[in-house]
């Protein structure tokens, strides 16, 4: 609030506070200098981490590592894919997922995202038989429909890895995403809904993928011992793979942990927040929020929403550019030069075929970061500025 009560310009990128309670096993780990999760016999605070965190996703193995996408290049080494395989990917994701294909030295094949920022079944059908494993980003906490990606992969036999990076928290008919397909990961930069600066997690039910990724995320020697339920595979595989060291450290697990209890109620406002700017946003015959799909429950910590109607690019930046000036950041992912969202800037990737529907969304697609911690009123003041500035250019 300004001195005359009105509301200010939420600050929408400033962090929220770690949980107190972190303080003291951060204050712990440094006076004892244990920082290195495989020093401590036991309950290191990683390995605590772990075990947590396959128990809120009821999943039986978890691996901590150091971001999500480290999480999605050991999933595709787990996978034991031969060099070069294909892997689809949405063409609507963020750099770091073509980038841990091509790490895994697997080539990455781009599928058509629609306007509603989901894949699109026909291009992912069209192109899954060339294909030997999927990667589906739910890029921005938007699931793309799983039950019929998981029904044409299951057919084939090709294994789904799911990056939810941006979904801690979502369900799918009730399922919590990540544990729908092989492998899922997570990640917990300070932009997701757990802030650890950095950090990554890996689940899976397959005791084979559990064991690989293990041993190549740095478990070396005897570590693997001090990774429950494994026992028999892990002697399979110790000095047969590559040690690529992705693992977390003590102190980021002592920053994740006191957040996973507040996970839940997190969601909740996030999602409160979300549906509230969205039915103001919808009221616009020039804006318009997709749906989520019908089996979906989404936890999102930002705003996702079109340009409908006649948008000149001019006119997009003049929304952009009016929205700024009454405070609130509107990011348009197709007209910022650069955008790591925009996937004709994934120049490593080399010439790629272009994706005219993808192209066309990500031109009108705006993205507005709601953190968790928003007010009523400053999620009104948001969805107001947003609403203003459709009717400075649009008036
Ligand atoms: C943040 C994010 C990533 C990368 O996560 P890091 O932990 O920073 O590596 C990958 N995919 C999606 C959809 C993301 O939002």
């Amino acid at each position: 609030m300004s001195p005359d009560g009105q509301t200010l310009p939420p600050d929408c990128h400033a962090a929220e506070p770690i949980p107190e309670a972190a303080r003291a096993e951060i204050d712990r780990l440094l006076s004892s200098g244990d920082l290195f999760r495989y020093t401590a016999p036991k309950d290191a605070p990683v390995a605590l981490l772990e075990a947590e965190f396959a128990e809120l996703m009821g999943v039986r193995y978890a691996l901590a590592v150091s971001s999500c996408s480290a999480a999605l290049f050991l999933s595709l080494k787990a996978l034991d894919l031969p060099r070069g395989a294909k892997v689809l990917i949405p063409a609507f994701t963020f750099a770091a997922v073509p980038s841990a294909v091509v790490h895994a030295d697997c080539v990455p094949v781009l599928v058509e995202v629609g306007d509603n920022y989901r894949v699109d079944m026909a291009d992912f059908a069209a192109k899954l038989d060339e294909a030997q494993a999927v990667m589906i980003s739910h890029m921005r906490g938007h699931t793309s429909d799983m039950d019929a990606i998981l029904a044409l992969c299951d057919a084939r036999g090709i294994p789904v890895v799911e990056d939810a990076a941006h979904s801690l928290g979502t369900l799918w008919g009730g399922r919590k995403i990540g544990t729908i397909g092989r492998v899922g990961c997570f990640s917990f930069q300070s932009y997701k809904m757990v802030n650890a600066g950095e950090g990554g997690m890996m689940i899976t039910d397959d005791p084979e993928i559990a064991a690989r990724a293990i041993i190549m995320s740095g478990a070396y020697e005897d570590n693997w011992k001090k990774h429950p339920g494994l026992q028999n595979s892990f002697g399979a595989w110790q000095n047969k793979l590559p040690l690529y060291n992705l693992r977390m450290q003590n102190l980021s697990a002592a920053v994740i942990r006191p957040q996973l209890p507040a996970l839940a109620g997190r969601v909740e406002r996030g999602r409160a927040g979300h549906d509230r700017v969205a039915a103001q946003l919808n009221t616009s015959a020039w804006l318009s929020v997709p749906e989520a799909l019908a089996p979906e429950l989404r936890a999102p910590d930002s705003i996702q929403f079109n340009l409908t109607g006649d948008w000149t690019d001019d006119e997009a930046r003049a929304f952009q550019r009016a929205a700024k000036a009454r405070g609130v950041g509107v990011q348009v992912f197709g007209l910022s030069e650069g955008n790591a969202r925009a996937f004709w800037n994934w120049q490593f990737l080399g010439d790629q075929p272009d994706l005219p529907q993808t192209r066309a969304m990500l031109m009108r697609a705006c993205d507005v970061r709601l953190p968790v911690r928003l007010t009523d009123a400053e999620l009104d003041f948001i969805a107001g500025a947003v609403l203003a500035a459709v009717q400075d250019v649009k008036a």
